[in-house]
């Protein structure tokens, strides 16, 4: 009789890169891969080497990103030979109206080329082209699954997600929300929320915003100077229905971009003085990201609300980043405080 060791010896091993959309959609890639059966194989957080190892294999003008990409890719196939695949999904659409940056759609492509890659799993979200229903039976084909083995898994992986989006919405950190789905535990707040005077939206990329290596950890240091901290992640699924429409002639084609004016929409209308200040972070290299951040910044001053764009890269120092964010604190506090001053002043007038 097998034991329960010899079983999973078996078991298809599949490789996912702790990077990229894996701080979008890894609770949905984990639930739908076991659901096909296979073993998953994370590489760990990013560390000095990763970042250094993909900076050398990544040419000069990808984004960091990317480049980090390529470092937990190089870490997997040389701390795993006995990957039998590694999951490199390609995101082109998710909804119809709109794309993903032209770096996921080539993800697959450039990262074949790279020395030593076990065979790609590959899996195309194009919903302009196809459902994701097609891409799963296709996935699943490429596992040995059936057709009504992959539609299973499909449907759980996404009752899952939604399980996990709702718990976000919830008030859940990403981080805290990914730790729990990596170790199969039950979607939990923790004990304590960090609560602030001030209250701030962080604005990016997950990759950016949730990589705690490449951002010098930056939402801790927000947290440090007494500022609640929360992220488009956390904010209810009604206001990313309506599209944002910038001017006649211009249109957003991009699926995170509109996703984070969607949300700036929300906090210049509706949402006014929820928030007392919203910070940016981007890659150095980002084309769509620089382009959105030059429309919000109009807007903030419109408004009178405080906005900080900061652009990371792979030499990004503490120091300097440290005095930025302290500095902005400062400045966002004096003004609130300010603010509150004069409204008294006013009320006592009245009296
Ligand atoms: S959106 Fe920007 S940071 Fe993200 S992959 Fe594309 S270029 Fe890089």
């Amino acid at each position: 009789m097998e034991t329960s060791e010899q079983t999973s010896k078996k078991k298809i091993k599949v490789g996912i890169p702790r990077a990229l959309h894996f701080y979008r959609y890894f609770p949905f890639w984990k639930k739908l891969l076991e659901g096909l059966d296979v073993e998953l194989i994370l590489s760990p957080p990013t560390n000095k080497k990763i970042v250094e190892e993909g900076v050398t294999h990544g040419f000069g003008e990808l984004c960091i990103p990317v480049k980090i990409y390529y470092g937990h890719v190089l870490k997997l196939i040389r701390e795993h030979p006995e990957l039998d695949y590694l999951f490199v999904p390609r995101y082109v659409s998710e909804v119809k109206e709109a794309y993903f940056c032209p770096k996921f759609l080539s993800l697959p492509d450039i990262i074949k080329i790279l020395p030593g890659v076990p065979r790609l799993l590959n899996f195309e979200v194009n919903v302009k082209e196809f459902p994701i229903a097609t891409s799963v039976i296709e996935l699943g084909k490429e596992l040995g699954r059936t057709q009504n083995q992959s539609l299973d898994a499909y449907r759980e992986a996404q009752r899952y997600f939604d399980e996990y989006h709702k718990f976000l919405r919830d008030g859940a950190s990403v981080n805290h929300a990914l730790r729990l789905v990596e170790r199969d535990r039950p979607f939990t707040l923790p004990k304590k929320k960090h609560k602030g005077d001030l209250k701030f939206l962080l604005l990016g990329h997950g990759y950016n915003i949730f990589d705690n290596f490449i951002n010098l950890d930056f939402q801790k240091k927000l947290q440090d100077q007494g500022v609640e901290v929360f992220t488009i992640e956390n904010m209810p699924e009604s206001i990313f229905k309506k599209p944002v429409i910038i001017n006649k002639r211009l249109r957003n084609y991009w699926v995170h971009e509109e996703e984070i004016m969607q949300s700036i929409r929300y906090f210049l209308t509706v949402g006014r003085g929820e928030i007392d200040g919203v910070i940016f972070l981007i890659s150095f290299a980002c084309g769509p990201d620089s382009l959105i951040s030059e429309l919000i910044m109009r807007d903030m001053k419109v408004v009178g609300l405080p906005f900080l764009k900061i652009i990371m890269d792979e030499h990004s120092g503490e120091a300097g980043l440290l005095t930025r964010v302290e500095s902005f604190v400062e400045m966002v506090r004096r003004k609130k405080k300010k603010l509150a001053m004069d409204s008294k002043k006013k009320e006592t007038i009245k009296i």
